[in-house]
C-alpha cells in the first residue's frame, strides 16, 4: 500500500516510529518509575506480534523506514527475538532498540542475527553502587558485559544514554565520555523531563544542556558542532565533537528537550504496547489503533487514523526546568 508522505500542519514529516513492546521493566529508574512501579496494563490489551507487525507495515506504506523498539524494557518482552525477525523482514532501513542492557549478554547475538541493526544502552554512571541506587535493582557488571557482547555480536554505532541529575551523576559525565570513546561508542546525555505529571522530577537536581556541555569542556577542552556527522537533524540529539587534544574528534550528544526544545524538527511518532499512537512524547493526546485493529479495520482505515493523528500533531510542548508542563503519562509506558 503506497501512501503519501506523512506531513503535519507545521510541515514536519514523520519518518521514524518508536514502538514500545511492553510497559514492564526489570529496573525502577528514579526518573522513570516510582519505586512501587506503575499500574500495569492487562496483558490482553498488549498488542500481539502480528498486530505490531501490521501497524509497522501500515507505517512503511507512508514511507517510514526507521523503527526503534523500546519499552518499558523491550528485552523483557517474551520472544522479543522473534518479533525482531518479523520486523526485520519488512525492508526497514534501520531497526534499532533502546535497552537497559541487563539481558544483552544472552540476547545481543540472537537479536543481531534476527536483523536488529543498532543499539542504544542506557547507563547513567560507571559506579556500581550508584548504578544500583539509580536503577533501584540494576547490575552494572551485567550491563557492561552486555555492551561487550553487543560489540562481539557485530553491533556498531552503539550509543549510551545517560539522564543527568545534579548531585547524583553529573560528576560522572567525563568518565562516561572517556569510557564510551575508548569503545567507539557515542555518549549521549539527556536533560531530565518532567513526565508523570512532574511526580518524579526533582527540580533542584535539573542539569541543563549548557551545564552538561560545560562539564565535557572542562574535562576535554572546547567542543564544536558536529553537523558534518550526517546525524544532525535526524533525531533529538545535538552532536558536538572535541576540537583538540587526546580526544580530538570524539563525539558527544545532548538531548535537551527542556532548555533547547527540538519540536520544530520533530520527525517521529510513538506506538505504545497497547496500540495507542502518540504524536508527542510530552503531551497526553493519543489515538487508539488497537480497538479498530481488533474490530477488523482495513489497512486503509488504520492509515487514515494515523494520518488524522499526525495532521492534528501540536506545534510543541511546554516542559519547564522546574518540573511543570509535562504529561500525566509515565516515561516507562511510552519508552522515551
Ligand atoms: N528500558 C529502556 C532503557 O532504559 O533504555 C528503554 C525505555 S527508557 C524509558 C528510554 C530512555 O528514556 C532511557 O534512555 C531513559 O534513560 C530515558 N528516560 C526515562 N525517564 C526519563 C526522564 N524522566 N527524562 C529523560 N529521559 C528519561
Ligand atoms: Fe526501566 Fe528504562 Fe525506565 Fe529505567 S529508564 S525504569 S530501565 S524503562
Amino acid at each position: 500500500m503506497r501512501l503519501p508522505v506523512l506531513t503535519d500542519a507545521f510541515a514536519r514529516t514523520v519518518s521514524y516510529l518508536r514502538v514500545s513492546l511492553t510497559d514492564r521493566c526489570n529496573y525502577r529508574c528514579l526518573y522513570c518509575m516510582p519505586e512501587e512501579g506503575v499500574d500495569l496494563v492487562p496483558k490482553s490489551d498488549v498488542l500481539t506480534f502480528e498486530e505490531v507487525e501490521r501497524i509497522v507495515r501500515v507505517m512503511t506504506g507512508f514511507g517510514v523506514r526507521r523503527v526503534r523498539l523500546t519499552g518499558g524494557e523491550p528485552t523483557v518482552r517474551k520472544d522479543v527475538v522473534e518479533l525482531v525477525a518479523r520486523l526485520g523482514r519488512l525492508g526497514l532501513e534501520d531497526l534499532a532498540m533502546t535497552t537497559n542492557g541487563e539481558r544483552l549478554v544472552e540476547l545481543a547475538a540472537p537479536l543481531k542475527r534476527a536483523g536488529l541493526t543498532r543499539l542504544n544502552v542506557s547507563i547513567d554512571t560507571l559506579d556500581a553502587e550508584k548504578f544500583r541506587a539509580i536503577t533501584r535493582r540494576g547490575n552494572l557488571d551485567k550491563v557492561l558485559a552486555g555492551i561487550d557482547s553487543a560489540r562481539a555480536a557485530g553491533f556498531r554505532n552503539t550509543k549510551i544514554n545517560a539522564v543527568v541529575m545534579g548531585s547524583v551523576n553529573d560528576s560522572d559525565v567525563p568518565a562516561l565520555c572517556a569510557w564510551a570513546w575508548a569503545r567507539e561508542i557515542t555518549p549521549r546525555f539527556i536533560e531530565s523531563m518532567p513526565m508523570s505529571d512532574g511526580a518524579l522530577f526533582v527540580p533542584g537536581s535539573f542539569v541543563s544542556a549548557a551545564q552538561i556541555r560545560a562539564r565535557v569542556e572542562a574535562a576535554f577542552g572546547a567542543l564544536e558542532n558536529d553537523d558534518a556527522s550526517g546525524l544532525a537533524g535526524v533525531g533529538p540529539a545535538r552532536y558536538q565533537r572535541v576540537v583538540a587534544g587526546a580526544h580530538a574528534g570524539a563525539r558527544v550528544g545532548v538531548i535537551s528537550a527542556v532548555t533547547e526544545p527540538f519540536c520544530a524538527t520533530c520527525n517521529r511518532v510513538r506506538l505504545t504496547a497497547t496500540g495507542q499512537l502518540h504524536t508527542c512524547l510530552a503531551l497526553d493526546d493519543d489515538t487508539d489503533l488497537r480497538v479498530p485493529l481488533r474490530a477488523g479495520a482495513s489497512d486503509e482505515e488504520l492509515a487514515r487514523k494515523v494520518l488524522n493523528a499526525v495532521t492534528a500533531k501540536k506545534e510543541g510542548h511546554s516542559f519547564t526546568a522546574c518540573g511543570t508542563g509535562g504529561p500525566r503519562k509515565h516515561m516507562v509506558a511510552i519508552g522515551g
